[in-house]
């Protein structure tokens, strides 16, 4: 037997368990149906067939399960770094015991291929590897001394957090985001995307199964609109931390305002890739198309537009169309695939209006575009749009398919102009081997995180997010800890200085 048809036995091994008890809301250590007892369909991409029913949330289970939260905050918050730690440790052990099982269950609940889940599975322990060795120095602060006062900083969890992610890497995403909020000593309520809510369930499961306590972490399934704004609006819930679209970000903003909720957000991108006529262009190619098409272009740091130095245009396309041409489109179980199908055919829909503008806006679709795949499902190929001009809406807005728009540039100064007219700032790459130039444009480059002559390479500790349109806050490092926790300055007299006396 093939590994392909290996996958597929195991997966439907697995699944079979979905199938019979859908999937259930967790709450304070246990599985339960929304209260209601109302449920919606989940589809599998790769046929819209569906696999099985998630339990679909209102007000009711959302204020179960925050307080859950509520009530384990206290202990959680109290037990010493070191403890967590070696609870976070064992999360990890766990995702990765069960890695293969995560990475295929994903690879069906999203059509995102085996090859990329595999890795992200791992990531996700390595996510709380990184957040658990964390945890210990969480609190620490500084101490500033005057001639009579001690200052003493110190930090601590916030309380209880709502978290909401999406659904194009739904595993490794949420350990992202959970990961830190536990080492912080914070409780949590997570609600995975409505598209995507299989591994959520394995994670917390393998969570409580490592010995964390009840209520500390709880799921609720659900729909934005509903699970997610109860969510956000309620009062216990002191922060949230969403990824996902901008517009839903400004939704949840308002959401939360009532209550003052601080919020983390990682948002949507339209991130530029800018190739000088200088740079190694076929290590550029390679990177190029790397990060357009893997995640089938369902990826926030995806270079979805390629700004080449136009005397380098006409060979560096030509470098890039054969290798996307030669990427195989086919079942996300499949090892040899590298693009699955798209989520949902209501994302599909989205997907494909934006080839039509393309079309209708005047530019050249030189490759991809729809196509049949097995089973059925929303298949996308690797596309690639030229003669495509700045003010274009396939220039300017996020696709989140594995669509390449190519935009060419005279100068430096025109590039710069270029990357920085959208309103997104997530990611930007640079391929030069000018180092002034690249320290130069890297510096008025508008994005929160730049790689020069790289892909996207993760370090965990560095900080990780976006400007304008594309998020506020970062993560990574300690900079997950300041969103998840509070900062407090305590000052001690250290003499009997002069207090003043008013009124006798
Ligand atoms: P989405 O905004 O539609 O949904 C994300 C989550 O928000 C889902 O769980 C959804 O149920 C929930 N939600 C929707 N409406 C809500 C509301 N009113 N209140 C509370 N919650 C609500 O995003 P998506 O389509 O699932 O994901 C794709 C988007 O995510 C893309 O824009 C992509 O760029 C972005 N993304 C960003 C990053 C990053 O790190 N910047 C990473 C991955 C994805």
């Amino acid at each position: 037997m093939s590994d392909f048809e290996k996958n597929k036995e195991k997966v439907s091994e697995l699944l079979d368990r979905f199938s019979k008890t859908g999937v259930l809301n967790h709450i304070n250590g246990e599985s339960v149906p929304a209260i209601s007892g109302d449920t919606f369909e989940n589809i599998s991409p790769i046929d819209l067939k569906v696999v099985c029913k998630v339990a679909r949330s209102n007000s009711r289970d959302v204020n179960t399960a925050v307080d859950a939260a509520n009530k384990a905050f206290f202990e959680w918050a109290s037990l010493p770094g070191q403890e967590r730690k070696k609870i976070l440790h064992c999360i990890a052990d766990g995702i990765e015991k069960r890695s293969e099982e995560i990475a295929l269950i994903e690879a069906v609940d999203t059509g995102q291929s085996l090859r990329f889940m595999s890795k992200a599975a791992l990531r996700g322990a390595a996510n709380f590897r990184f957040f658990a060795d964390q945890a210990p120095s969480g609190k620490d602060g500084e101490s500033t001394f005057t001639n009579s006062q001690t200052n003493i900083t110190m930090r601590y969890p916030i309380g209880p957090v709502g978290i909401i992610t999406p659904w194009n890497t739904p595993f490794m995403l949420s350990t992202w985001k959970i990961a830190p909020a536990l080492a912080a000593g914070c409780t949590v309520v997570h609600k995975p995307a409505e598209f995507s809510p299989l591994t959520a369930k394995i994670l917390i499961e393998i969570a409580e199964e490592a010995g964390l306590p009840n209520g500390v972490w709880n799921t609720i399934n659900g729909y934005g609109e509903e699970a997610g704004k109860f969510l956000t609006e309620h009062p216990d819930i002191k922060a949230v931390s969403f990824v996902g679209e901008s517009a839903t970000g400004s939704m949840i903003m308002r959401q939360g305002a009532e209550t003052l909720k601080r919020v983390h957000f990682e948002l949507g991108g339209k991130n530029a890739v800018v190739v000088f006529e200088d740079a190694d262009l076929e290590r550029a190619a390679d990177a190029v198309v790397f990060m357009i098409y893997s995640l089938n272009g369902e990826r926030c740091t995806s270079s979805s537009r390629l700004l080449i130095e136009d005397s380098v245009k006409e060979k560096f396309v030509q470098m890039v169309l054969k290798k996307a041409e030669r990427i195989k489109v086919g079942h996300p179980l499949d090892p040899n695939t590298t693009v699955g199908p798209l989520i949902h055919p209501i994302h599909e829909e989205k997907v494909k209006e934006y080839l039509e503008i393309g079309i209708k806006e005047g530019a050249t679709l030189l490759t991809g575009g729809s196509v049949d795949g097995p089973g059925g499902g929303p298949y996308v190929a690797p596309t690639i749009f030229t003669d495509v001009t700045r003010e274009m809406r396939i220039a300017r807005e996020e696709i989140f398919g594995p669509v390449l728009v190519v935009i060419p540039f005279q100068s430096d100064k025109e590039a710069l102009e270029i990357a920085n007219e959208t309103e997104y700032g997530l990611a930007g790459y640079l391929w030069t081997n000018d180092v002034t130039r690249a320290f130069q444009f890297s510096q008025s480059m508008e994005a929160g995180m730049i790689w020069v002559n790289s892909e996207n390479v993760r370090h965990l500790p560095t900080p990780f997010g976006g400007v304008k349109s594309s998020g506020i806050g970062r993560d990574g490092g300690d900079w997950s800890f300041d969103f998840y926790m509070e900062t407090k300055n305590i000052s001690f007299a250290t003499t009997e200085h002069k207090i003043p006396k008013l009124g006798g």
